[in-house]
């Protein structure tokens, strides 16, 4: 077995005192902060009215999010409507923050073995780790609902069930 030996790196005098390190720290601060001056300042001057280039007037402006993005969890359907989920349970065993809950029904289609009769999400304990979309057999779940603002007034109000995961996408 070959084994890799990692010596620790010696630190000279003015790495120990950190005095140095703190003043390298700042040096990153402030370029950052002189960096984003300037182009607040080019993009007020150039375009009056318009905000400046980094901060974003949210909710007024609502963030551009990228297209890999996790957001609120979608079930998707059949071209017949029904849900695509065959209640396979995998992505309820695989969450780790445990917050999806199904229970199975027989499905009336004889190509399908079961379906799911309940289907709920926790969003309030849901990391958004995207391991249940992964984990689906049959892409039944996706997290593309372009939804991204999900606050509720009580706890049970960031349960979805199944009638609201199957919404489509708001834009
Ligand atoms: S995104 Fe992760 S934490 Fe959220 S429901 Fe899916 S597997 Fe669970
Ligand atoms: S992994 Fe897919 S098919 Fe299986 S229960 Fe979850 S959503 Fe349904």
């Amino acid at each position: 077995m070959n084994v890799k030996v990692v010596r620790r790196p010696r630190r000279g005098w003015l790495e120990q005192i950190y005095l140095w390190e703190v003043v390298l720290g700042l040096g990153v601060t402030f370029r950052h902060f002189f960096i984003n001056l300037g182009r607040h300042i080019l993009s007020l001057a150039g375009r009056p009215g318009q905000p400046g280039a980094v901060t974003i007037q949210y909710p007024e402006q609502p963030p551009v999010l990228g297209v890999r993005a996790r957001m609120r969890h979608r079930l998707l359907g059949r071209a017949d409507g029904s849900p695509r989920c065959t209640a396979c349970l995998l992505c309820e065993t695989i969450c780790p923050a445990n917050c999806i809950r199904i229970t199975a029904e027989e499905s009336p289609d004889v190509t399908v073995e079961k379906r799911a009769r309940t289907f709920s999400i926790d969003l309030g304990m849901c990391v958004f780790c995207g391991h249940c979309v992964e984990a689906c057999p049959v892409d039944a779940i996706h997290m593309d609902a372009d939804q991204v603002e999900l606050s509720a007034v009580s706890r049970s109000g960031m349960i979805w069930d199944i009638t609201a995961l199957r919404r489509d996408k708001v834009k």
